[in-house]
């Protein structure tokens, strides 16, 4: 049985073509016309005025917490649930985050737990916002609250290139916002990431901080501070081609939960939920078991493994619950956190584009069957 991957890279032939055009120009070393026209065709996509193309998500995202002035002590509110590399950047510059549990009808921030912490934290310069598995946050509320704080709201898009919130693609909210190009998101260039803003001299400020942040001189000569952050050209051939089938890449993910949740129903589950009025890039579909199941997710992973050869994971372990993150505050406003909940009885399921019907349906029917005599 081939292995289904939960989500991997899937090319499509052009992207070579454009490495050629850099090879046949010897344009191989950093920088070059793929770089120009990525940054110009992603910004055009996004609906941004400016994007810097950079070696990772997680650089892009350093250098949105740069330019929102993040410094040594500052407080700055996160979301819980998501990969690690959304709020160690706001370490990188020293700042301590104050972790948000999520609401329940998209699993992002809760803007409750939002005001909450800003009665707390007053003093709360700058918000980084997640939009999980590609669902889009709850934005109009969360902004509403930043700009009433005077706070700088930043998009980790990174799973979510493609969704739209009322129409409007996420990493276009927020002040500085950061995409992903990493092997498993929903178009890759091997890795990469980018930092979109609509602020020109903001982008032109990361772009000189991530190629060593020279001073126009004649020779090597520094006032700041540097990184080596930028995109290669061959790197950026890559996501030019794959740019062009990012739609086509979201139509078959929603093809792909739109089948387990039909497929599905009759569970004592539900799938990750999204608001109406939204259009998530279904990035990954997960289910989320009812309280009182008689299964654990794990045991649904195991099976899946071990029957399928299909990959399923676990939700992202929320932040407040990493060792590294222990002594950090964490605002909620349940009983107890959604979070935990979601961590808890989540599962991401196998989600992955090359998939093919019968193999879907063979996932399905051992979901299925782990419910069947309990
Ligand atoms: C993948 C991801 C990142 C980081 O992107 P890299 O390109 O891997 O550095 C950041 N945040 C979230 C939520 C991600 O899923």
């Amino acid at each position: 049985m081939n292995r289904v991957l939960l989500s991997s890279p899937t090319m499509h032939g052009e992207e070579q073509q454009f490495i050629r055009e850099a090879f046949d120009t010897n344009w191989i070393a950093p920088l070059g016309a793929n770089v120009d026209g990525f940054e110009n065709e992603m910004a055009e996509y996004v609906g941004v005025s400016s994007a810097a193309a950079c070696v990772s998500g997680t650089s892009a995202l350093h250098l949105a917490v740069k330019l929102a002035g993040v410094k040594r002590g500052d407080v700055v509110f996160c979301s819980d649930m998501t990969f690690a590399a959304t709020v160690n950047p706001v370490v990188y510059e020293g700042g301590v985050p104050v972790y948000i549990d999520s609401e329940r009808e998209t699993w992002n921030m809760c803007p409750k737990a939002l005001e909450k912490a800003f009665e707390k934290y007053p003093e709360c310069k700058c918000v980084v916002l997640v939009h999980l598995y590609g669902t889009p946050a709850k934005l109009d509320e969360i902004k509403a609250i930043c700009d009433a704080h005077g706070a700088v709201l930043i998009e980790d898009a990174a799973e979510s290139l493609s969704a739209t919130y009322k129409g409007a693609q996420t990493g276009t909210f927020g002040k500085y916002n950061a995409i992903s190009f990493n092997g498993n998101k929903i178009i890759t260039t091997s890795g990469g990431g980018m930092l979109l803003s609509d602020d020109d001299e903001a982008i032109k400020k990361a772009r000189f901080w991530s190629t060593q942040s020279r001073d126009p001189a004649p020779w090597y000569q520094h006032s700041e501070v540097g990184y080596n952050y930028r995109m290669s050209n061959i790197v950026a051939g890559i996501g030019r081609g794959q740019l062009l089938h990012l739609e086509e890449h979201k139509a078959m993910k929603k093809a792909i939960y739109n089948k387990y949740k039909e497929e599905l129903s009759g569970l004592p589950l539900s799938m990750n939920p999204y608001l109406e009025y939204t259009d998530p890039n279904f990035w990954l579909s997960c289910l989320l078991l009812d309280k009182n199941c008689c299964i654990s997710p794990m045991e649904i992973m195991d099976k899946l493994n071990t029957e399928a050869n299909a990959e399923a994971r676990p939700i992202w372990k929320p932040m407040h619950m990493q060792p590294l993150y222990a002594e950090n505050d964490f605002i909620f406003v349940e009983d107890s956190p959604v979070n935990e909940e979601i961590f808890a009885y989540g599962l991401c399921l196998p989600s992955d584009i090359k998939m093919t019907k019968e193999e879907q349906e063979r996932i399905i029917d051992i979901i299925h069957n782990c419910f069947k005599g309990n």
